[in-house]
């Protein structure tokens, strides 16, 4: 902080440089909420511009930061982890979906065609999800969801939210965690931006705006300092729990009316309806009355109301079997196409980007589209000049959906043939519909998106790396592949112009911390094709340590190198064939061919593993640990077999892996135990053959019920 610029000029430069890059992340961190440095980071910049003014006061700028009345954002939230994961939701876009959903209950309840199956219908807010935890009816937490394992410490912000008590009656249990969503209404959204533009008009400064209700609840409230977010309009709705020590009542809509009950403020609309047809009922009605709702909604939740049916389905990857979200249909405009940009992505994957006419489409600015590829481009007709149909459904990026300036006389526009970013050419697999660059690691895009995946927040999370430090420290070519980030140093960093000690500190140990990486974030993280989070998760899950995993990856190869092309197959028939082959050694039930495939090849190619190897000697993934209830069954391999009578296959699975048991197909020499129902056949001579112990589907929910155990 002491090399000063020795001129004046310099100083000006630096000042100018400094403004807007601050004036940058203000906008990322408020109006977006989408941070692309660390907090550290953050404030070694405001350190910086306030050391340059005090040295060079008369060259202070009109729109300098410091000068900025509180537009300096939280500073670290504290991160904490939730008791219970928050899980998010799964989606309905139909009627028949819906439908689909309660059938998916009913067969994995296995219930009879007559038996009811409530739901609750509640109005999906467009917020912040937020857990409260009261302990002894105090509140004594609230953190936000985060990633859903790990949330912020926003305490002191929501003591200031008037909806949220800060006591629970005398009746209420001694732990209850609850949860919903902070949000803005629309009135106080407009008056906030309208606020936010007065204030800035009579400074003379740029107005900062938030786009939507749900940027401005979530920009005011993660705060450091709570006097900010007391003064914004922040409101609360109620709509579920975490950890709890007692439940009010058996059923959702028996806990909602005791949260109500509680002085809790429950979204206008929750209703029960004891039929498919009874829930899409209420949609409708709530559909019609979105427009007169005083907050934004983007559909309707329905819950299975039974809490031990809830209980019975648990969860899929991130969300509940026994929950869905209904979604309102997309909302669409029009616009003018100004240019298609081609964006490189991590696999080289070359995506054309509509940049448009800015449009505002249901409440949100929408300047860019996707237009996925060359065939959708071919099938839209689309060339930049064309009027376009925009759609927008909740999250999802929008679309462009029709071309009202069709004229199929006129030439397609021309899809490139070569990188934009390193001048490959551009080249299409066989039956693929996307182009990628050729250029592998020597295509500077495909390298920084690459870095940029690894650190990401769902796979190393590496906190303070950013794109600005990644693009950065890759352009300067300090970070060239993975295992560089691991070699960076205090002192590298202290080189470089405005790292500070502390920022310097920070990034070297967030880097430090993530040396041993779960398994399935290893995984994820290493930017393979096809293997997104999930599929890492199942192959961590499977396969459990990196030894383990490697080792199979390795007779992978040995079996993708002995196995040619036979005399006059053709490239597609040997790959398919390879692929089913890759898949049986993989050797996981939700992994198929394609994915086998994209797996084995990834770690058959010499640079990929140079790169692992690499990587290896600076980090080591941890062994995947079943987060499970230790039981008599625990480590054990069983068998389910014959008709079960109250359980679906899938449940008497879910229930055996959570109590840390592997569920196989056939009976070996492997198998512990055999749950046998009506109707066993041969599995159950084999398993009297083979001296395996059998057991009936009664004492099995008794020994998940904790009920029975067997000696
Ligand atoms: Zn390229």
């Amino acid at each position: 902080m002491t090399d000063l610029p020795e001129t004046e000029t310099q100083a000006a430069a630096e000042l100018e440089a400094l403004a807007a890059e601050i004036a940058h992340h203000n906008r990322l961190y408020h109006t977006e909420d989408a941070p692309e440095i660390s907090d550290a980071d953050y404030d070694a910049l405001i350190r910086r511009n306030a050391a340059l003014e005090a040295a060079f006061p008369h060259l202070v700028r009109a729109d300098s930061p410091s000068r900025q009345v509180g537009a300096a954002p939280a500073g670290h939230l504290a991160k904490v982890a939730h008791a219970r994961p928050m899980m998010s939701l799964d989606n309905a876009f139909s009627d028949e979906e819906v439908a689909e959903f309660v059938a998916r209950v009913r067969r994995f309840l296995r219930l009879a065609d007559d038996e009811p199956v409530a739901l609750t219908a509640e109005t999906k807010i467009d917020g912040l999800s937020c857990s409260l935890r009261y302990e002894d009816r105090r509140l004594v937490q609230a953190l936000t969801r985060g990633d859903g394992q790990v949330g912020e410490d926003v305490t002191e912000n929501v003591r200031t939210i008037a909806d949220i008590p800060a006591t629970l009656p005398p009746e209420a249990p001694a732990v209850f965690e609850i949860r919903g969503e902070v949000y803005m209404a629309k009135a106080d959204f407009a008056a906030l931006n309208r606020r936010l533009a007065d204030e800035a008009e009579a400074s003379g400064k740029a107005a900062r705006q938030f786009a939507n209700p749900r940027n401005a609840a979530a920009g005011s409230l993660r705060q450091k300092d709570a006097g900010v977010t007391a003064s914004r309009p922040l409101r609360f709705f109620a709509h579920g729990w975490g950890e709890v020590s007692a439940l009010p009542a058996g059923t959702q809509n028996g806990v909602v009316a005791a949260l109500q009950h509680w002085g809790l403020p429950i979204a206008e609309g929750f209703t029960r309806a004891d039929t498919v047809e009874a829930a899409i009922a209420a949609y409708r009605a709530i559909e019609a009355r979105r427009a007169d709702l005083p907050f934004d909604i983007d559909g309707v939740v329905y819950k299975v109301d039974r809490l031990d049916w809830q209980q019975r389905l648990g969860q899929v990857a991130r969300a509940p079997r026994w929950a869905i979200a209904h979604k309102f249909p997309a909302q669409q405009a029009q616009t003018t196409l100004n240019a298609i940009d081609i964006q490189v992505g991590r696999t080289g994957k070359l995506t054309p980007v509509a940049r448009l006419e800015p449009v505002t489409v249901g409440g949100v600015v929408v300047t860019n589209a996707t237009l996925h590829n060359a065939d959708e481009i071919a099938r839209l007709g689309v060339r930049p000049g064309d009027r376009v149909v925009l759609q927008r459904a909740g999250d999802v990026i929008p679309q462009i959906v029709d071309n009202l300036s069709r004229d199929d006389s006129r030439p397609p526009w021309p899809f490139p043939t070569h990188c934009p970013e390193c001048g490959s050419a551009a080249e299409r697999e066989p039956g693929e519909v996307d182009w990628r660059c050729s250029g592998g690691l020597i295509c500077p895009a495909q390298r920084v998106e690459r870095l940029r995946h690894f650190v990401s927040r769902h796979a190393l999370d590496i906190d303070g790396l950013g794109i600005t430090n990644i693009e950065s420290f890759f352009r300067d070519g300090l970070i060239q592949t993975p295992a560089d980030i691991f070699r960076l140093t205090e002192e590298t960093l202290l080189a470089r112009e405005r790292w500070a000690e502390v920022s310097a500190r920070n990034l070297i140990a967030a880097i430090d911390a993530r040396r041993a990486p779960p398994l399935d974030r290893f995984l994820f993280a290493l930017g393979i094709r096809h293997v997104g989070e999930v599929t890492a998760r199942d192959l961590a899950r499977r396969w459990t340590s990196w030894a383990g995993l490697m080792a199979m990856i390795d007779q992978g190869i040995a079996l993708r190198d002995a196995t040619p092309a036979a005399i006059g197959e053709s490239d597609d028939k040997h790959l398919a064939r390879l692929a089913k082959a890759l898949a049986a050694v993989v050797d996981t039930k939700q992994v198929g061919p394609e994915v086998a495939l994209a797996l084995i090849d990834f770690f058959a190619e010499p640079h990929n593993r140079a790169a692992v190897d690499d990587l290896l000697s600076q980090v080591s993934p941890a062994d995947l640990v079943w987060q499970t209830r230790e039981s008599a069954v625990s480590g054990q391999t069983l068998v389910f077999t014959g008709k079960l009578e109250t359980l679906s296959r899938d449940e008497a699975k879910a229930q055996a892996e959570a109590l840390g048991a592997r569920v196989a197909g056939s009976v070996s020499a492997k198998t512990d135990l055999v749950i046998a129902g009506a109707d066993a056949g041969s599995k159950l001579k084999k398993a009297a053959d083979l001296g395996v112990r059998v057991i009936d589907e009664a004492t099995w929910n008794g020994l998940v019920a904790g009920t029975v155990t067997l000696d």
